[in-house]
């Protein structure tokens, strides 16, 4: 087995650190030659002592003397907005675990080096679908899903001899720490029970999404543009204990899923080393031990965030980065207590009115379209459109 290098940006997050929990498990298979983070300075450096990489960036370029500090000498620093960037053609396998749509940029900049871009980032996707697909298309680029769901779909699509004979994805859904609550009931939630997830321990922005249902509206539509499927072809079910982590159906009737306990070094290894597979088991299955699977509809009138994903996906054009953008805002305020949980959705759904109708052909509209869904958003909750 050849060595890959791996630049792993967005490091100190949590796709960052569990990418060198993986690498730790395979020393001779996998060597980290660059890290980047936004401006967790100490966390950034403390991994730069522990893995030794060539080269270290921060865009936060205010934090870069402080980081200079606490370096090992030898390591070279890139700061400034564009060094995550910039850090994307320096190894095999670019690992991008930056949040929100600040991921862009290094999604491009990986495919446009003709890398593979091991994505975990899929605001970048979804906000910028069309011109990510013109990126794809670069000699040697290749993009290998981190998420969970999609990995499981490449896996199973693999399985089924690709997407020649596939009739349906079926996404599954933990359900977040609100299944089963009536949409009364969760006016009152705070930020903390949003921040409890049942199955799967993430950053605070893809937690708020999941409890409402919002990261699974966006995985629907990475899945449309990972896969190609249509909107009517993606269907999503409710599975609690999330261990089934998405399935492919084939037009002969026979589903094919993939299945493992929660663990995101799964995907993340799988990623690593594809075409391969490595040898540390992650998130084996104990089959000694009874087990229950269990599958139900999504409740769409109370989680309305899935619903307004589809429509923003079947719209196309910049709809989907309209969406994800007013998304960040409504969180972002939900976060910091100015909102209720119940506004979230009223805010996306307020906002999404507003969307310009643009296509999505170039950066720069995918650009423009996130500062309207953000703007958007931003003006919902200053008119006060929204019950807090
Ligand atoms: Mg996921």
């Amino acid at each position: 087995v050849t060595t890959t290098s791996i630049s792993v940006l967005g490091s100190t997050g949590s796709i960052g650190t569990q990418t060198l929990e993986v690498v730790e498990a395979e020393p001779d298979r996998f060597e980290i030659v660059a890290l980047g983070a936004n401006s967790s300075v100490k966390e950034l450096a403390a991994q730069a002592v522990r893995v030794r990489p060539q080269v270290v960036a921060i865009a936060d370029a205010d934090r870069a003397p402080e980081l200079r500090e606490l370096l090992p000498k030898g390591i070279e620093i890139e700061a400034g907005p564009t060094a995550l960037a910039s850090l994307a053609t320096d190894a095999d396998v670019v690992v991008n675990g930056v949040v929100g749509f600040a991921g862009l940029p290094v999604t491009m900049a990986t495919l446009q080096a003709g890398r593979r871009l091991a994505l975990a980032n899929k605001e970048s996707l979804i906000a910028a679908g069309p011109v990510v697909a013109q990126a794809r298309r670069t000699p040697g680029a290749e993009l290998v899903p981190v998420d969970s769901e999609h990995c499981a779909v490449h896996m199973c699509l693999r399985a089924g001899e690709g997407t020649r004979r596939l009739a349906r994805i079926v996404l599954t859904a933990s359900g977040g720490p609100f299944r089963g609550r009536s949409a009364h009931d969760l006016s009152t939630v705070s930020v903390e029970d949003a921040l409890a997830h049942p199955t799967w321990s993430m950053g605070p922005k893809i937690t708020v999404d999941s409890s409402t249902l919002m990261n699974k509206g966006l995985e629907v539509i990475e899945a449309h543009e990972l896969f190609g499927a249509d909107y009517d072809d993606i269907d999503v079910v409710v599975h609690p204990q999330s261990i089934v982590h998405s399935m492919a159906e084939f037009t002969d009737g026979a589903t094919i899923a993939q299945l493992s306990m929660p663990d995101m070094r799964l995907p993340i290894a799988y990623a690593l080393a594809y075409p391969d597979r490595i040898g540390t088991p992650f998130g084996r299955m104990d089959w000694t031990t009874p087990t229950e699977l269990n599958f139900e509809p999504p409740d769409r009138a109370t989680f309305r965030c899935l619903d307004l994903a589809y429509q923003a996906g079947r719209s196309g054009g910049t709809a989907p980065a309209w969406l994800s953008a007013a998304n960040e805002v409504a969180v972002d305020a939900f976060l910091e207590g100015r909102i209720g949980w119940s506004a979230i959705a009223q805010v996306v759904d307020a906002a999404l009115q507003r969307w310009s109708g643009a296509a999505a052909a170039t950066l720069d509209d995918v650009l423009e379209a996130d500062r309207g869904g953000r703007a958007a958003a931003a003006a919902v909750l200053a008119n006060d459109e929204v019950n807090r």
